[in-house]
């Protein structure tokens, strides 16, 4: 990579090739975490093989309540060349249903060049943010069979207070539309999702109001797309979010998305909101 990174909407303008940007990383592969058969998705997204769960370090997001902190900002990982990680997929791939990128925006560019060599049989799921750039999604739409992003805010204040990001609502609306023209949703016989999008939202405490706008701004833009409402917030000692939403808080939103007549998509149970999480979603 010669040229200065905008491959998201930071734009920091630095040689990924030497120099890690906000997102703490270089150009170069770093994968913190690989679960194989990850059962934790969405249930049109896996079957009994599940999917091949790949962490990638660093985040272009940083959300002081991050489940995932030390993938996210610890720096920790391990360095994949394009060869090793093609042929960790090709090795992989035929026991899983899917490949889910899992917070995947910084490494796009590094990535096509994984997949313009690499023939995949299952679909690839790109799991992100949404805090990313309409030229990206579209090139990375060549390889990517399924969108997964979730729609943080409804407000660019709150992304500014949690995310240090002040244009996220600017960002990550088109990046959505244009993941939904891109992909039209398709599934096989037994349910299973081929292609598509799937927009998630996690409800955070004591925000109810962003909720509530979010799935206005859902219903407004993206009315025939699939949603995924989340309940499983786990407070990370890092931020003034320092506890679970309550029953209440999840029932508000609960009671305006049946307002808005939303019912394509997934609702996790309340109970998801442990610190073990083993998510549980009904559809
Ligand atoms: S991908 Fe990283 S280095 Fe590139 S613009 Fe985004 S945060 Fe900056």
């Amino acid at each position: 990579m010669k040229n200065k990174c905008e491959i998201c909407p930071r734009k920091c303008g630095v040689e990924r090739c030497t120099t890690p940007g906000f997102c703490n990383e270089t150009e170069k592969l770093r994968i913190s975490k690989i679960i194989e058969h990850f059962c934790w998705e969405e249930p049109c997204l896996s079957n009994e093989k599940g999917v091949l769960a790949i962490f990638f370090s660093g985040c272009n997001l940083k959300c002081d309540y991050c489940q995932n902190i030390e993938i996210s900002r610890g720096g920790v990982g391990k360095l994949y060349s394009i060869e090793e990680f093609t042929h960790l997929l090709k090795e992989k791939q035929k026991n899983h249903c899917a490949i889910d990128l899992i917070t995947p925006t910084h490494f796009s560019k590094t990535l096509c060049e994984v997949f313009e060599q690499f023939n995949k049989e299952i679909p690839v799921i790109w799991n992100s943010n949404a805090y990313e750039t309409t030229e990206t999604i579209k090139e990375i739409s060549k390889f990517v069979d399924i969108f997964l992003p979730d729609f943080k805010y409804s407000s660019n204040l709150l992304s500014q207070k949690f995310s240090s990001c002040k244009d996220y609502v600017d960002y990550a609306l088109p990046a959505i539309t244009e993941m939904c023209k891109q992909k039209t949703d398709i599934f096989d016989a037994q349910g299973l999702m081929k292609q598509g999008v799937i927009i998630r939202h996690l409800v955070l405490p004591n925000h109810v109001e962003n909720s509530l706008e979010v799935l206005d701004l859902i219903k407004q833009n993206f009315p025939n797309r699939m949603l995924s409402l989340m309940s499983q917030f786990t407070p990370n000692g890092n931020s003034c979010l320092d506890r679970k939403i309550t029953p209440i808080e999840y029932k508000l939103v609960l009671t305006h998305l049946e307002k808005l007549g939303i019912t394509n998509g997934f609702v996790q149970d309340f109970e998801s909101a442990n610190s073990c999480f083993v998510p549980n979603f009904k559809n």
